[in-house]
């Protein structure tokens, strides 16, 4: 199927609803991959959010070779990391504490003790994130 506007606003709009985000404020646009490496080094889509207006934005390569549906490599599939940035804002709330807690001590601690900490929480709410994301696209797609 090829990669359209249209088809993105799909996707948005099918996990916006069953992820239960109707009272979110959620657009995207496309950046190139040097704009989104800018902000997650390796990463093919980003979420920026402002909790208290409950309004996020997500940022998605252009330059991908997206597909849809499924695709060997993980990071091409649209409709997962379209999933994967909509769960980030699902969590939001759960995550806003660790936010205030960097916020906190950023400024105070060694960049290299802050660092590793700051790793440590990014790579656990990257592992449940994707948890998540993998349960929902099975029973999506019909896999036992
Ligand atoms: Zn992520």
């Amino acid at each position: 199927m090829k990669i359209t506007d249209k088809l993105v606003q799909r996707l948005m709009i099918k996990w916006w609803v069953r992820l239960g985000l109707e009272d979110w404020r959620i657009q995207w646009q496309w950046n190139t991959q040097d704009e989104i490496e800018a902000e997650q080094y390796n990463a093919s889509a980003y979420t920026t959010r402002w909790a208290d207006e409950r309004a996020a934005q997500i940022h998605i390569s252009s330059e991908r070779k997206w597909e849809y549906p499924g695709t060997a490599n993980l990071d091409d599939d649209l409709e997962r990391v379209i999933l994967h940035e909509l769960t980030h804002v699902y969590f939001m709330p759960q995550d806003q504490p660790l936010h205030t807690a960097n916020d906190m001590v950023k400024n105070y601690l060694p960049k290299d003790v802050w660092k590793h900490h700051w790793d440590l929480l990014v790579a656990s709410r990257e592992g449940y994130v994707q948890s998540f994301v993998e349960l929902l696209l099975r029973q999506d797609r019909g896999k036992k």
